[in-house]
C-alpha cells in the first residue's frame, strides 16, 4: 500500500474513533487516560521525529542550495522571482478571503447571547494569546528585520522554537561564502553538509513509516477534544474561511500550476498527498518542512538546489492561508463588534495580513499573536479574538494545507522557469 494510502487511512481511523469518543466519553476517566498516556505522547513523538531534523535540514539545504546555485547573479535572480511569488500570491490569498467575508458578512449571523457566552469561555485564554502579541509586537516591524541578522546563531537555534528567519540568513551567508572561497577549503564542507543533509533525509524516512500511526494519534487528540457545537454556533464565519481556503488550493494553486509550472493540476495534488496530509495533521509548516523538501524532490523531481533555497524560505515567509484566514477573521470581528471598516482600512487588513503571515512562526496557532496585532491596529476590539479561538485549530490544520502546497507551487514554478522538466 503506498504510504500517502496508508496515512490517510490514519487519518480517517483517528478523525473517527475521537469523534465517536468525544461523543460517547467526553468526561470519561479512560478516555483522558487513552489521550494522556496514548495518543497525546505517540503524536508528539512523531512529530519531535520530523521537528528535530528541521535545523539540520535547513542548514544543509540551504547553504548548499546556494553553493551550488553558485553565481550570486543567478542566485539574485532566484531569490527575487521567489519572494515576488510569495508575497504577490500571499496578496491574492488575503484578497479572496476580504471578498467573501465582505459578501457573507458572517459576522451578521452571530447572536449577542453566543458571542458573550464565548467570550466568556475564552476570556482567559484570550488574554494569554493577547500577552503573546504584546511581546510580538515589540519585536514586530523594524525590530524583525534586524533580529535576521543574529548576533548568535547558535542560541538563535538552540531554544523550542527555533529563530527560523535567522537560521535562514546564517544558512545563506554560508553557502554564499562558500561560493567565494577556494574549493580546497570548499569542497570538504560541502562535502560534509551533503552528508549531514543525507542523514536528515534519511531519519525522515524512518520518521515517515510512523506516519500512519502519528498521524492517527495526533488527530484522535484534537477531534476527542473538540468543541462540535461550537461549529455550528460559528457555521457561517468557518464556511467562509473554508470557502476561501478551498478558492486558493484547489482554484488559484490549479492555475499556477498549470501557467508557471505547465504540470497537470490533478497530478500535481496527487503527487504533494502526503505533504498535505502531514501538513493537515500536524499544523505545523515547521513540522511539515521535511517531508516537503522530501516529496518535492522525490516525486516532483525539483533539484535539490531549488528545493533548498525555496521550501525552507516558503515554510518561513509564505502563508497563504494564514493570510487568507487572517483577512476574514479581523473583517468577521469587526462585523460582530459592529465597527465597520472602510476600504482604505480594509486595503491596510490587507497589507498587514500579509505582512504578519510572513514573520508567523510555523506552528500551531503561530498566527494568533500576531493578528492580535493587526486588530488592534485597525481598532477592531482585540479581545474579541476569543470568539473564535474555540474553532481555531479546526481552521490551523486547513490553512497549514495551504501554507505548505504554495510552497511547492513556488519551488515548482521556480524549477520550470529554470528550464528543469518535472518528474511525470
Ligand atoms: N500553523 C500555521 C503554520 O504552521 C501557522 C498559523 O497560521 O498559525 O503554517
Amino acid at each position: 500500500m503506498a504510504r500517502h494510502t496508508k496515512i490517510f487511512l490514519g487519518l480517517v481511523f483517528g478523525a473517527v474513533a475521537g469523534v465517536l469518543c468525544n461523543k460517547f466519553f467526553i468526561a470519561a476517566p479512560a478516555l483522558a487516560a487513552v489521550q494522556k498516556y496514548g495518543s497525546d505522547p505517540l503524536g508528539k513523538i512523531f512529530l519531535n521525529m520530523l521537528i528535530m531534523v528541521v535545523v539540520p535540514l535547513v542548514f544543509s539545504s540551504l547553504a548548499l542550495g546556494v553553493a551550488q546555485i553558485g553565481d550570486l547573479k543567478h542566485l539574485g535572480r532566484i531569490g527575487i522571482r521567489t519572494l515576488l511569488y510569495f508575497l504577490l500570491v500571499t496578496a491574492v490569498a488575503v484578497t479572496i478571503g476580504l471578498v467573501l467575508v465582505n459578501t457573507i458578512r458572517p459576522g451578521d449571523y452571530l447572536p449577542g447571547e453566543v458571542k458573550d457566552k464565548l467570550m466568556a469561555t475564552y476570556s482567559k485564554e484570550a488574554s494569554e494569546k493577547m500577552g503573546m502579541a504584546e511581546q510580538a509586537g515589540t519585536e514586530f516591524g523594524i525590530q524583525t528585520l534586524v533580529n535576521i541578522v543574529p548576533r548568535n546563531p547558535f542560541a538563535a537555534v538552540a531554544r523550542p522554537n527555533p529563530d527560523m528567519l535567522a537560521l535562514i540568513f546564517v544558512a545563506l551567508m554560508t553557502g554564499v561564502a562558500l561560493t567565494l572561497i577556494h574549493s580546497d577549503k570548499g569542497q570538504p564542507v560541502i562535502r560534509l553538509l551533503e552528508g549531514v543533509n543525507e542523514i536528515a533525509v534519511k531519519i525522515i524516512n524512518i520518521a515517515m513509516k510512523l506516519a500512519p500511526y502519528g498521524v492517527a494519534a495526533l488527530i484522535f487528540s484534537v477531534t476527542s477534544r473538540f468543541g462540535f457545537d461550537l461549529i455550528v454556533a460559528l457555521g457561517m464565519y468557518v464556511i467562509t474561511v473554508l470557502i476561501g481556503l478551498a478558492l486558493h488550493q484547489f482554484g488559484v494553486f490549479s492555475i499556477l500550476v498549470r501557467l508557471f509550472a505547465r504540470y497537470h493540476p490533478l497530478k500535481f495534488f496527487r503527487k504533494v498527498e502526503t505533504v498535505m496530509l502531514t501538513a493537515f495533521s500536524t499544523s505545523s509548516s515547521n513540522a511539515t518542512l521535511p517531508t516537503t523538501i522530501m516529496v518535492s524532490q522525490e516525486n516532483l523531481g525539483i533539484p535539490p538546489k531549488i528545493t533548498g533555497f525555496v521550501i525552507p524560505l516558503g515554510a518561513t515567509m509564505n502563508m497563504n492561508g494564514t493570510a487568507l484566514f487572517e483577512g476574514v477573521t479581523v473583517l468577521f470581528i469587526a462585523q460582530v463588534f459592529g465597527v465597520e471598516l472602510s476600504l482604505a482600512t480594509q486595503l491596510i487588513v490587507v497589507l498587514m495580513s500579509v505582512l504578519t503571515a510572513v514573520g508567523a512562526a510555523g506552528v500551531p496557532s503561530g498566527s494568533i499573536p500576531l493578528l492580535i496585532l493587526v486588530l488592534q491596529m485597525v481598532h477592531v476590539p482585540p479581545e474579541g479574538i476569543a470568539i473564535i479561538l474555540g474553532v481555531d485549530r479546526i481552521l490551523d490544520m486547513c490553512r497549514t494545507v495551504l501554507n505548505v502546497t504554495g510552497d511547492i507551487t513556488c519551488a515548482a514554478y521556480i524549477a520550470r522557469s529554470e528550464g528543469v522538466t518535472l518528474k511525470e
